[in-house]
C-alpha cells in the first residue's frame, strides 16, 4: 500500500503531476497507467511521450492521505525534482544579477 508521485517530463494539459494510491508497488501501479489500466491524464503523457518518472514515495499513504495531498493543488512543491530545477533557476538569476554590478562597479 502506498501514494506516489508521478513527475512528467513535459507538461499534458497543464499538468506535470500525478498523485496515486496503489496497494501494490508504485512500479507495477505505473505499468498499469502505460498500458492504459490507469487515470486517464498518465495514460495522456504516456502516449504523447512524456517521461514519465515516480519522484516520491509514501510507503504508508492510504487513500485519506492521498485524497488531502490532491487537495493541496499543489503537487509541484512535493516533488523533488521540480524544487531541484527552481533551485538551479534561482541561482542562475542570482549569478546574473551578480554579473550586472560587476560590470557595474568597473
Ligand atoms: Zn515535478
Amino acid at each position: 500500500m502506498a501514494v506516489y508521485l508521478l513527475h512528467f517530463s513535459r507538461k499534458v494539459s497543464h499538468a506535470r503531476h500525478y498523485i496515486g494510491f496503489t496497494d501494490r508497488s508504485a512500479e507495477e501501479r505505473l505499468e498499469d497507467h502505460k498500458s492504459g489500466k490507469g487515470s486517464p491524464l498518465v495514460r495522456a503523457a504516456h502516449s504523447l511521450g512524456a517521461k514519465i518518472r515516480i519522484v516520491r514515495l509514501w510507503p504508508d499513504g492510504d487513500r485519506n492521505f492521498e485524497r488531502s495531498l490532491k487537495n493541496r493543488k499543489d503537487a509541484r512543491s512535493l516533488c523533488p525534482l521540480c524544487q531541484e530545477l527552481r533551485r538551479k533557476a534561482r541561482n542562475r538569476a542570482a549569478r546574473r544579477r551578480r554579473k550586472k554590478l560587476e560590470v557595474k562597479n568597473t
